[in-house]
């Protein structure tokens, strides 16, 4: 950022700017002007000095107010403009906005210029603790003990607002509600390289010429426009800035200047350039205000993430990173800003970690820290303290976990048979099929007679021994379903017509195998099986597959059963 501050021979535009509104006056350095009714600029122009000071009058019967009157510089110019419109006697009120010497500097003056023994210096008091040292004879009205108020004729009032810190901690400004004046003092004042414009309506000129000023006598953007926020919210119908620097502001373009001095790099931010260390903590506070809009606009972790990697990666500290959370049920999982979902692994290892939180664990990972150059530890330590407003967040993510795994649970009881842990008919419905596989439905032999001869809970050990033979006879990929009853049926994926042979073939023999003493009559049992290939190329609807398949099943069963039977698509043939 540039900090121009103008010489005296070097105006303050550092830019060129479209012409500004000029509200040219001949008369300027002879004449007072009104700018409002009763509302009169008394100040002095000084030669070749782009830092103008302006002082004011209100017209008030007896009970006139001289607002920020000047120094021994200008005095003797303005106290005779003040002679054009008023007797010096009428002067009641010399209103000081703080306490900086072209304010206040001409005091001892007009102690000896003003006569009426009840003027009164109107002030604040910690602005009033100064100007005492002067030197001057007045009494101190001091707005705070009077309702921040000094009641002028009729309903007419001036009325006061403290700006702290700009520049002055005691710092105010004043509003005529008559006039709607605002008399700004040092808010809204400017450099002036035109010496005939007194009053613009060109904010954009009027902007410029403000911001080398505030630039070096505002502390800073937040101060400014919280300051900036109050006089508006306390005064909306301000139609006029009078400021004690730079140029009258004009009733058309007041929300403007409003919103563009708010919006203005002032103070700190200016000095940063020179101060490296100081420029340092302002870029960790800028990441930091930035993180937080961040985290209030993003609402998934993704976006997050990526979010904070763009502004580490703006701090110049880092390249990329990675933020891990530890869940408690699945572990770690890592964000990157690659990958569209989150890892189940532990952020980067060859990156450098900055634990954030301790329950659960989250970790920052961060690539381009190198050992020889660690990351800034002021920035490690506003990244701790934000993420403390990243639990709220951390806990949908948790409770977000937990309705997974609810889910999960309630899925597994509505797609799973409870007595073989088979999925059932209902999850048979909902897999995706693959393009080309096998179907061999299988349904045990005089299954009756074992609950009939040895009892239900034998029938249902064996079932549960069959479902335990089915899952050992086929590969990963293929999946085991108990239909109901004593049917199964197993699904594979991209099978042929003989590999499906084989295994249901398999399936057979491991069946009259099982040793099944005890549960069965004769401790052993069989088979029948029904076998169907659909190929990748062949149309085919699943319910049309599983009535042939159904078909085949009972072709075995009718052929003498403990067989299988393959459904081709013109014949049954069974083995
Ligand atoms: P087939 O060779 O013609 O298939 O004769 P089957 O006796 O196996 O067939 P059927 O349909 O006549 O009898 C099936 C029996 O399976 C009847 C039913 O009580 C029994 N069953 C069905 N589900 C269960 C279960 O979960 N546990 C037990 N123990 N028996 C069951
Ligand atoms: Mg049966
Ligand atoms: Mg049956």
């Amino acid at each position: 950022m540039e900090c121009h501050l103008p010489s005296a021979t070097e105006p303050a535009r550092a830019n060129p700017l479209v012409p500004p509104a000029r509200v040219t006056n001949p008369a300027l350095q002879e004449e007072p002007l009104e700018i409002a009714p009763g509302v009169w600029w008394v100040g002095v122009r000084l030669a070749q000095d782009n830092f103008q000071c302006h002082a004011y009058f209100i017209a008030n019967g007896s009970e006139g107010v001289l607002i920020d009157p000047g120094s021994p510089l200008t005095i003797e110019g303005t106290l005779a403009k003040l002679r054009r419109i008023t007797d010096l006697d009428a002067i009641r009120w010399i209103v000081c906005h703080h306490c900086d010497p072209d304010i206040c500097a001409c005091l001892p003056r007009l102690s000896e210029v003003l006569q009426r023994p009840d003027v009164q210096v109107v002030t604040e008091w910690r602005a009033n603790a100064l100007i005492r040292h002067y030197g001057h004879r007045f009494s101190s009205y001091l707005v705070e003990e009077h309702g921040w108020c000094l009641p002028l004729a009729g309903d007419r009032r001036l009325e006061f607002q403290l700006t702290p810190y700009l520049h002055f901690p005691g710092a105010m400004v004043s509003y005529d509600t008559f006039s709607h004046t605002l008399f700004s003092s040092d808010l809204f004042g400017g450099f002036v390289p035109d010496n005939d414009v007194l009053e613009s309506e060109d904010a954009a000129y009027i902007l410029e010429n403000a911001r080398p000023f505030h630039q070096h006598y505002m502390p800073s953007r937040e101060l400014l426009s919280a300051g900036l926020a109050r006089v508006q919210s306390r005064w909306p119908e301000i139609e006029r800035i009078a400021p004690q620097h730079g140029h009258i502001v004009a009733p058309a373009i007041v929300d403007e200047v409003f919103r563009g001095l708010g919006n203005m790099d002032c103070g700190v931010f200016c000095l940063a350039d020179a101060d490296v260390d100081l420029k340092r903590l302002l870029l960790i506070a800028e990441a930091r205000q930035r993180l937080t809009e961040a985290l209030m606009r993003q609402s998934n972790p993704r976006a997050m993430l990526r979010a904070m990697a763009t502004i580490l990666e703006s701090t110049g500290q880092a390249s990329d990173c990675e933020l891990a959370v530890d869940l408690p049920e699945d572990g770690w999982t890592t964000w990157t800003t690659i990958d569209s979902h989150p890892l189940r692994r532990l952020p980067n290892q060859d990156w450098y970690h900055i634990c954030l939180l301790g329950v659960p664990a989250m970790v920052l990972a961060l690539q381009g820290v190198g050992s020889t150059d660690p990351f800034d530890p002021d920035m490690e330590r506003m990244l701790r303290e934000f993420a403390e407003s990243m639990r709220p967040w951390v806990d949908h993510l948790l409770e977000e976990q937990r309705k997974a795994k609810q889910l999960a649970v309630l899925n597994t009881a509505a797609f799973c048979d409870p007595l073989t842990g088979l999925a059932n008919r209902r999850a048979l419905q909902e897999l995706p099929l693959p393009l080309g596989y096998s179907l061999i439905e299988l349904d045990l032999d005089h299954f009756k007679s074992i609950n009939d001869t040895c009892g239900h809970d034998a029938g249902d050990r064996v079932l549960k021994q069959i479902a335990q033979v089915l899952n050992a006879s086929v590969r990963e990929q293929d999946h085991t379903y108990r239909l109901g009853g004593e049917e199964f049926l197993v699904l594979l994926p991209e099978a042929d017509r003989d590999t499906a042979l084989l295994v249901a073939e398999r399936i057979r023999l491991s069946v009259r195998q099982l040793n099944l003493e005890g549960d069965a009559p004769g401790g052993r049992i069989t088979v029948s099986l029904g076998v169907i290939t659909k190929k990748a190329t062949q149309p085919c609807d699943f319910s049309q597959l599983m009535e042939q398949v159904d078909r085949a099943l009972y072709a075995a069963k009718d052929s003498g059963r403990d067989r299988v039977c393959i459904a081709d698509d013109v014949s049954l043939s069974c083995g």
